[in-house]
């Protein structure tokens, strides 16, 4: 079966083409899809012979609403996603004051493994299809009834170990007859898959890399994110200045603060001289607590203190306000608890 929401515009064309239908049948099916119809039979212009054939060869891929969940504090809203095969994924939507921000997951789970990561705690199913990341933009847009203006691949799994699938997504979802969110506001987080990071920059995107560091150092990343001893700092900060110079986009990186962990000034006068002479900008996150690790968040004059020796460093870097923090919006927790509970 064919996963008809992938297709960019030309293959859906070629597809319905030589399948024996007029070319311009392809229009009328590709306007249905971005109207977010669940099945064929909604495509009400086209004749009875089409809809039947796309239903025995295509099938549309949709993400079903399995539970959602409202912050009280700041409207936040967290969804659990039901897929066409069962499987379950998670979607963040903040309301911030220049628009509606969506966190989108690019896997079933992440292969990952990093220590402090709910998603990263609970194993890898599968990859994400590029209509399967769209339909949680559609399906909470449809929800909501709002128009989503920002993207953030911050959810579940790894966006660089999912690449085609992801590509295929940013060229479908920045598509003016799609969805048409720019690439100016979408911004890719990864771990840092160092030959996927050469291979994104030659795309040339204007989206944002985000870069999760949290660690300044070989020894103290490693014991956090396996993905580190596979792709040293040293490599990824190469491939990081590699990616500015070829895309001339500043990177942003993710530095979630653990107390006695990668706190301490050492480390931010480490983490200074590292990303000296880079163009970037550092979020630092106080981590989330997860269920089965015991990592805290740094205290605040912590917080202050690292960031003001970065700044002193010449490195502009901000805490980032977190949301939902009564719906536990970070990532992988929804989906973990839904799961133990045996999906109640
Ligand atoms: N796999 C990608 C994108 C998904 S994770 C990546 O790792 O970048 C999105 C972000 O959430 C990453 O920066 C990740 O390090 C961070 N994160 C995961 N668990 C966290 C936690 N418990 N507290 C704070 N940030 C966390
Ligand atoms: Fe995967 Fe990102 Fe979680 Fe690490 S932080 S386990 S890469 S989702």
């Amino acid at each position: 079966m064919i996963d008809i929401k992938s297709l960019y515009f030309p293959e859906l064309e070629s597809f319905i083409v030589e399948n024996g239908f007029p070319k311009f049948r392809a229009k009328q099916i590709w306007s249905w899809l971005n109207k977010s119809v669940k099945s064929f039979d909604e495509m009400k212009n086209l004749p009875k012979n089409l809809v039947e054939f796309l239903c025995g060869s295509c099938y549309i891929s949709v993400a079903n609403i399995e539970k959602k969940l409202v912050s009280r504090y700041d409207k936040t809203v967290k969804y659990l996603f039901r897929l066409n095969d069962g499987e379950f994924v998670e979607t963040v939507v903040m309301n911030y004051h220049h628009g509606y921000s969506i966190c989108l997951s690019t896997q079933v789970g992440c292969k990952m493994g990093c220590t402090f990561c709910a998603t990263g705690k609970s194993g890898f199913s599968r990859s994400l299809s590029a209509s399967e990341i769209l339909s949680q933009i559609e399906s909470a847009q449809n929800d909501l009834n709002v128009r989503i203006s920002n993207i953030v691949l911050m959810g579940m799994g790894e966006p660089l170990d999912n690449f085609d699938n992801v590509i295929r997504f940013l060229n479908l979802v920045s598509c003016e007859d799609g969805l048409n969110i720019g690439m100016r506001h979408i911004t890719l987080s990864t771990c840092g898959i160092v030959p996927k990071i050469y291979e994104l920059a030659k795309h040339n995107f204007a989206l944002t890399l985000s870069v999760s560091l949290h660690a300044p150092d070989n020894e103290t990343r490693s014991k956090t994110m396996p993905v580190n001893n596979r792709y040293p700092i040293e490599q990824l900060i190469k491939a990081c200045r590699d990616y500015f110079d070829t895309t001339g986009r500043r990177i942003s990186f993710e530095y979630a603060m653990i107390e006695g962990v990668n706190d301490t000034d050492e480390c931010a006068k480490k983490l200074s001289n590292l990303l000296k002479g880079l163009n970037c900008h550092v979020n630092l996150i106080p981590v989330n607590s997860v269920k089965g690790s015991d990592f805290k968040k740094s205290r605040i004059d912590r917080q202050k203190a690292f960031i003001n020796i970065l700044n002193k460093n010449s490195i502009t870097a901000t805490v980032r306000r977190t949301l939902g923090s009564d719906i536990n919006a970070s990532c992988g927790q929804l989906k973990r608890n839904h799961t133990e509970e045996g999906g109640k």
